[in-house]
This record gives C-alpha cells, structure tokens and sequence, in this order.
C-alpha cells in the first residue's frame, strides 16, 4: 500500500529512488517491484554490465544534454557522500578520439562542465584520429555502485517486492498515485506498456586483468573501440565492444572476441612490452543487452486504469552516464509539487 512504486531495480528505477529520498518522500510511501535486482545477472538486466564512464556527449538535444550534466554534478556529490571506494565512483582521466572532428557547440557544451581537459598530440592518439581529448572525470564500478544504491535506499526503509510483473495494473493499489515505470527491455513485453520501439542493443565485452594499465581509452572509427579499467576491481580493465541493434543472440561469439582483442591492441598500447595476444590475461567473455529504444529513451507521462505512469526507459548505452537527469525529468513530470 504505497503511494509510489517504481519498477525497475537497474540503476535508472535505483536513481529515481535515490532522488525521491533526497526530496524528503517518506520511505514508507515508497516501494521498488523487480524480477532483477543487484547481485542477479540476466540478458534482462543491462546495470551490472556497464562500463561505465562519463564520457564526451555527442547529443545536441536541450534534454539530453541536460540529462548528462545533471547527472555528472551529482556523481561527484554522490561519491563524497558514500566515499570512492564504498560507492565505486573514481575520478580517472579519459583519452577520447575520433576520426571526425566533434562539431564546435558539442566541444562548447563539454567544456561548460569539465573544464580539465587537453586537446590530445597527433602522437598520442590512435591512427586515423582527427581530434581527441585527455580529461578528468568519473569511471563507475556498475555492479558495486548499484549495490550500494540499493542498500541505501533499503537501509532508509524502501521495501522491495522481488517479482516479474505480467501487466503493469499488477502493481497498482488503491493507495497508488504515481508509478515509475524503470523497466528497461522489460517494456517491449510488459502488458499495458508493450513498447514495441524497444530492442535490445547487443553489446560484447573481454575482461582482462591487467594492473599495468591504467584509465580510460575511448578511439571512434567505424567500431567502438574501448578500454576501461574499472575502479576497485582487483585491476580488471574491460575491453570492448560492439554497438549491434536488433541483435538478440545471446552467445559469446569467439570471432568477436578476436576482433576486440586486434582492434584494442592495435588503437592502444595495452600490451606489455615482450607480451603478444595469447598473453593476455583473459578472466570473462561477455555478450549483454542495452536497452535500446527508437527515438531514444522515453519520458512520458501516462493514465493507465486511472492511475498515472511515467515511464523512463530506453537509456541504451547511456543510463550510468545521463540516468539521474533522467530521473528527474520523469520526477518532475510526476509530481509538481517536486523542487528537484
Ligand atoms: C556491455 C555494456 C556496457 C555498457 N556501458 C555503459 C557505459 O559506459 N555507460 C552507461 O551509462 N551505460 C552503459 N551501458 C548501458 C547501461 O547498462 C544501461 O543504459 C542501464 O543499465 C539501463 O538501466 P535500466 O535501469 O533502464 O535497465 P536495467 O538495468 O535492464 O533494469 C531493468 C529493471 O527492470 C526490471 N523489469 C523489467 N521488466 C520487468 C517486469 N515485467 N517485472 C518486474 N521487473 C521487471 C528488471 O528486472 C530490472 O530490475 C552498458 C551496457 C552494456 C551491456
């Protein structure tokens, strides 16, 4: 009997927790409903594969762009609050390039909030670069830091009913105002929302351990090509990736793994002087879905049987990185009276 509910336990149904406690909701009136919740691994639940780091934002669009500068003030606050290493938030500095140069109000817009950053040498970037920029900013431990999210808000008195919701009237009660609808892919099948834009955005990683590297490299050719060493890992570095919309094998493809390890050698030098290839210390192969969405992540307020439900899903590869402005976007359409 809770007068919000919000589905969804990944980290954008975790965030808009996280922004109703900081608003003064009472936890009682609270109550989070997810088939997954942290700690559960699924193809059903993108969080805990994310890399995660807050990179360059390429959007030109007034919400999304405010969407990541939101969220990029609050991890810092986030991060002082619960300390680097409890919460898995870490500075770090990125090296990013791009075999086009970024358009001038996109390199602005950067600027406006991180103002440490270089442009890089022709000598330190990957063949083929244009541009590309070293800078300081957040590398994110997904799965620490949407454990820690989640034991937060339980901690202050959040209930969570650990469930898979067949239609989305399920949750309703008649105490129910406002339902949060954080159910990623989960929304092309939920009855009552069945969003048929929704379509996973396969996506394959290798992890090594490697404690020789250091940060984060990001080369954008006609592949992505990345290497993130996660925070408080042990010195696991993710290597990457894939970007396949509309892909729904969910196999680990050997070949894919080769062309990561050739692709990420080739842009940086992750290997060790002497080392070659078959040195690598490989500890995980990894295929994961991203909630990928046509037209992009949908905020939108609904009347469903007579209750209202907002919905905020389709962040594809980008819920760590724009997710807390997203979250309030979808508060402040919920609830008026909201002074996020
Ligand atoms: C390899 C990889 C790398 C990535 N790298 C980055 C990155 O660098 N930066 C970044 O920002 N993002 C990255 N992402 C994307 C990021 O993981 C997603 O954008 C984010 O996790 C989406 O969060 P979400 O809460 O919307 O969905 P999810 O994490 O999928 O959570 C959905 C929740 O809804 C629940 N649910 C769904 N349907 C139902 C139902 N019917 N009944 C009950 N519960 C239901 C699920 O159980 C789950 O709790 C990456 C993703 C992958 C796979």
């Amino acid at each position: 009997m809770t007068k919000y509910v919000i589905l969804g336990s990944g980290v954008i149904g975790l965030y808009t927790a996280y922004l109703l406690l900081e608003q003064g909701f009472s936890s009682k009136d609270i109550r989070i409903v997810a088939k997954h919740v942290p700690g559960d691994l699924s193809h059903d639940y993108a969080s805990p594969y994310a890399g995660a780091t807050v990179n360059f934002v390429k959007s030109t669009d007034p919400d999304i762009k405010s969407y990541y500068k939101y969220t990029y003030q609050k991890l810092g606050e986030i991060r002082k609050k619960f300390g680097a290493s409890s919460c898995g938030v870490d500075l770090t500095t990125n090296t990013e390039s791009w075999i086009e140069m970024p358009k001038k109000e996109q390199l602005e817009f950067f600027k406006s909030y991180n103002n440490n950053w270089r442009e890089l040498k022709a000598e330190e970037m990957p063949k083929g670069a244009k541009f590309g920029l070293s800078y300081q900013t957040f590398v994110i431990n997904s799965p620490l830091f949407i454990r820690k999210l989640f034991d937060f808000v339980t901690s202050e008195g959040i209930k969570v009913d650990k469930r898979e919701v067949k239609h989305i009237s399920e949750i309703f009660d008649s105490n129910t105002e406002i339902v949060f609808n954080c159910s990623g892919l989960g929304a092309s099948k939920l009855g009552g929302v069945e969003d048929s834009k929704c379509h996973p955005t396969r996506a394959q990683v290798t992890v090594i351990r490697a404690p020789h590297l250091e940060g984060v490299r990001l080369h954008w050719n006609e592949s992505a090509n990345y290497m993130i060493k996660r925070p408080f890992s042990g010195d696991e570095v993710i290597l990457g990736g894939f970007y396949q919309p509309k892909n729904y094998n969910r196999d680990v493809n050997g070949y894919e793994t080769k062309d990561i390890l050739k692709r990420v050698t080739e842009c940086f030098p992750i290997l060790k002087e002497g080392q070659s290839i078959k040195d690598l210390d490989i500890l995980r192969e990894v295929s994961a879905f991203r909630p990928g969405r046509e037209g992009g992540v949908r905020i939108e307020k609904e009347s469903i049987s007579g209750k209202t439900v907002v919905h905020n899903y389709g962040a594809e590869g980008t819920g760590f990185v724009q997710g807390l402005g997203m979250a309030r976007h979808a508060i402040q359409l919920a609830i008026r009276s909201s002074k996020l």
